[in-house]
């Protein structure tokens, strides 16, 4: 005590890692083995669509086939999950155009918008016409945010999407609003943890697999970037993904593989 000093406390993590791996290996190998009798029920329920079955038949059919495709869905978030995890995805950054991404996704998603009668707008601040990203990991966190909007808010309703500069010109940040319910304050926080829905629309949302955001956050990290949820003051949610614009001397067209 009456000397200075200093304790140093090392913990060997050796073992934690080692139960990690095997946890992650786990999960892509039995995500993998699913897939296989997954196609295979699916082609059978295909199969049987076309004979001749009563309508009670066709409602255990339907089911099924409701059933597996969810399964599938599943699976294959939770393979690319494993796949993230395990740093198998690389980076290919090249200057991407908000407008083309913008434009591509309401072109693609316009079934969705259509079935609900719901209408897709977007607006480009000047400035922030072109993010320097993986194209590909750019529009499955787009795809997935605009999909998860026009499911959680209500016919007839405009879902916004925008492209601005913040604080300094270094940051780009991509928008996607709603006019849903929003997300209750508690759960804000942990929308973005894999398999976590908000309570109250689990039982109408068969439709989810609950890591669609945890991806999302997965291929912004990827990036260097930061993806956030908040409710806007008139109702509604709000999805800001931030990239840092550092790498805004590739915009003449270079690709720079990255790991
Ligand atoms: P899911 O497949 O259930 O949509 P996600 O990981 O994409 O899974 O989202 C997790 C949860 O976050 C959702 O189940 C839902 O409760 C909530 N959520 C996501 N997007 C929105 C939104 N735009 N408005 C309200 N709640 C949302």
């Amino acid at each position: 005590q009456d000397k200075p000093g200093v304790a140093v406390v090392l913990h060997d993590i050796t073992e934690l890692r080692r139960v990690e791996q095997i946890r992650e290996d786990f999960v892509a190998n039995v995500s993998h083995e699913l897939r296989t009798p997954l196609t295979a029920i699916r082609g059978s329920v295909d199969a049987l669509v076309e004979e001749n079955i009563s309508p009670a038949q066709q409602r255990f059919l339907d089911i099924i086939a409701r059933n597996t495709l969810r399964m599938e869905r599943l699976v294959s978030d939770l393979l690319r999950l494993a796949r993230l995890d395990a740093g198998q995805e690389r980076l290919q950054l090249v200057p991407c155009s908000t407008q083309s991404l913008f434009k591509s996704l309401a072109c693609e998603l316009t079934t969705n918008l259509q079935e609900r009668h719901q209408q897709l707008q977007w607006n480009i601040d000047q400035g922030a016409d072109v993010v320097v990203a993986d194209p590909v990991k750019l529009h499955d966190i787009f795809r997935n945010l605009i999909e998860n909007a026009t499911h959680y808010s209500p016919d007839n309703s405009t879902i916004s999407l925008r492209a601005a500069m913040k604080r300094s010109v270094d940051e780009i940040v991509l928008s996607v609003s709603d006019r849903g319910n929003g997300i209750p304050e508690p759960d804000l926080s942990r929308i973005f943890e894999r398999f976590y829905r908000v309570e109250q629309l689990r039982s109408d949302n068969t439709r989810g697999t609950g890591l669609g955001l945890a991806i999302v956050k997965h291929l912004v990290g990827l990036h260097g970037g930061e993806v956030s949820a908040m409710n806007r003051p008139d109702g509604g949610a709000i999805f800001e993904v931030t990239f840092s614009d550092r790498n805004g001397n590739l915009k003449d067209g270079a690709i720079v593989g990255n790991s």
